[in-house]
């Protein structure tokens, strides 16, 4: 397996498949991981693949700067801000959706994190190789190869090739695939990353992103590390201003040591591939779509799509499924990444506007609450199925989304999460005895959502496959999913 792109979503695929036991070379042409700290929110759903990687803990441990900075804050000048209240959906308690909490951690903090998780698994990670060329045939990929540090070229053969190689991706502009999508979203921004103390100014007023409404410098203060490095968002596409004037300005205080580190335009776009693969090789993460940053999804979604594709190409490549399972991997991500998509575009229209109750619940977003429409799964919504709901956030265990979180033992450390992955496994309200002849791990658990009799089939990506109440189909409907 040859995955291109050392950024968030390769390094994930690369973690997917060594989870899996399938051995993989990553090659990045940068000779560091990302320098910016770019995304920063890593919502549940993500925080779940890396519990399911054995990572959460060193996530959230890395994740310590940011650990008390959940809350927006808003005023004239940074120094005459104030916290708003913790905002929750619905207003009320926090609901118990994941067995994990999301958290805050800027890019340049956690790609290092999985890039070490991912040689450490035995990945075969080269940073400083491009990725030059490729071409392929019934039997995989012939990759060229420009180890940068050594000025030598190779030709290398994979059996498949994940294109994480970013939002221009070369790969996908090599294959002719077009993108589809709302476009530009809003006006330009420039994102001013700096360096500053500013422990005293921000003690007590801990934010994730501070909103800055000086006549002079509007825009929005986002913490990187909540005590030196900050990203200041300022509207206008200009990048050629006294940004350190500009940024005193905002701050409200002198700031002496304060240090411009980069100046970035950029413009929110929404774009989706028009085909996510195309014979052996498959687009992930950006390289597939592009949404504006309002509701934090374009890295949780590309961490996503390592998820759904890593099962599903160790499946084929251990023999255990035919290749045509893989086009679920378009059919699946495809709609959960437009829908993605759309919603972030809403969103930063009614940026600062009224609620609009058409858009997604919070959750859907945040707990991977997307049901695919159609997949590898029988009996979901395109075939006549239980649709879950999208403003509400109500997983009942239906078909195509998935598995309801509940904790299965009293001390709360295994969850109906992460019973999935790397294997398939049945949840069961019976006993489990009963479903013995399926040779798959069968938990019980007393539940709401399962009637009595009934049992769900769990992919390892913990997406509801079948639910039913004869013991007999878990295995046949397995195998006609392995083998479409
Ligand atoms: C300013 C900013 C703020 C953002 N904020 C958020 C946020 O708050 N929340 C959120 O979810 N998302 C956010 N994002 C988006 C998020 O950063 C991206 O979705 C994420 O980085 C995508 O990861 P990726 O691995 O798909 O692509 P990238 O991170 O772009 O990685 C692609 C990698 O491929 C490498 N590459 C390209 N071509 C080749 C080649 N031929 N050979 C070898 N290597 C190659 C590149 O060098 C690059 O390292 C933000 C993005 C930006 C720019």
């Amino acid at each position: 397996m040859l995955v291109v792109g050392g950024g968030l979503v390769g390094l994930t695929t690369a973690l997917v498949l060594r989870h899996h036991g399938i051995d993989v070379a990553l090659v990045e042409k940068r000779a560091t991981t990302s320098p910016q700290p770019k995304a920063r929110r890593f919502d549940m759903r993500s925080l779940e693949v890396f519990r399911e990687m054995g990572l959460a803990a060193t996530v959230h441990e890395a994740a310590r700067d940011l650990a008390h900075h959940d809350h927006m804050a808003s005023g004239r000048t940074l120094a005459e801000s104030e916290q708003l209240p913790l905002w929750r959906p619905g207003g009320g308690a926090p609901m118990e959706i994941s067995p994990e909490r999301p958290c805050l951690i800027a890019q340049d903090v956690l790609e290092p994190v999985l890039r070490r998780a991912a040689e450490d698994t035995g990945a075969d990670v080269r940073f400083r190789t491009a990725l030059t060329g490729f071409e392929q045939d019934a039997d995989g990929v012939l990759a060229d190869l420009h180890d940068l540090a050594a000025d030598r070229r190779s030709r290398v053969r994979a059996a498949y090739l994940v294109a994480a190689d970013g939002a221009r991706s070369p790969v996908r502009a090599a294959l002719g695939i077009e993108r589809s999508g709302r476009g530009a979203i809003g006006d330009p921004n420039v994102n001013v990353y700096f360096r500053a103390d500013l422990a005293d100014v921000v003690r007590g007023r801990e934010f994730n992103l501070c909103q800055i409404r000086h006549p002079e410098s509007p825009g929005a203060l986002a913490s990187v590390d909540g005590r030196y490095r900050w990203v200041f968002m300022a509207p206008g596409g200009e990048v050629d201003r006294d940004w350190p004037a500009l940024l005193r300005t905002a701050l409200g205080v002198p700031a002496p040591d304060l240090e411009v580190l980069s100046v970035l335009p950029w413009q929110a776009e929404m774009l989706v591939a028009d085909r996510y693969s195309a014979g052996r090789v498959h687009l992930a993460g950006d390289a597939a779509h592009v949404m504006p940053p309002y509701a934090a999804a374009g890295a949780n979604t590309g961490i996503t799509d390592a998820h759904n594709l890593g099962w599903k190409l160790a499946a084929v490549l251990s023999g255990a499924a035919t290749p045509a399972l893989l086009d679920s991997y378009d059919v699946e991500r495809r709609a959960a990444d437009w829908f993605a998509a759309d919603q972030s575009s809403r969103r930063s229209q009614s940026f600062g506007g009224e609620p609009d109750p058409t858009l997604a619940h919070p959750f859907v977003l945040a707990a991977d609450g997307f049901q695919y429409p159609a997949g590898a799964f029988a009996g979901g919504p395109d075939e006549g199925g239980e649709v879950e709901p999208v403003t509400d956030f109500a997983p009942v265990g239906r078909v195509g989304a998935r598995v309801p979180h509940r904790w299965l033992d009293p001390d709360r450390t295994v969850s109906t999460v992460d019973l999935g992955g790397p294997g398939w496994a049945l949840l069961v309200s019976d006993d489990p005895q009963r479903w013995q002849r399926n040779g798959l791990p069968a938990h019980r658990l007393d539940a709401d959502f399962l009637a009595p009799g009934e049992a769900l089939l769990l992919r390892p990506d913990d997406v509801v496959a079948w639910r039913g109440t004869d013991p007999a189909a878990p295995a046949v409907v397995l195998d006609e999913l392995l083998n479409p």
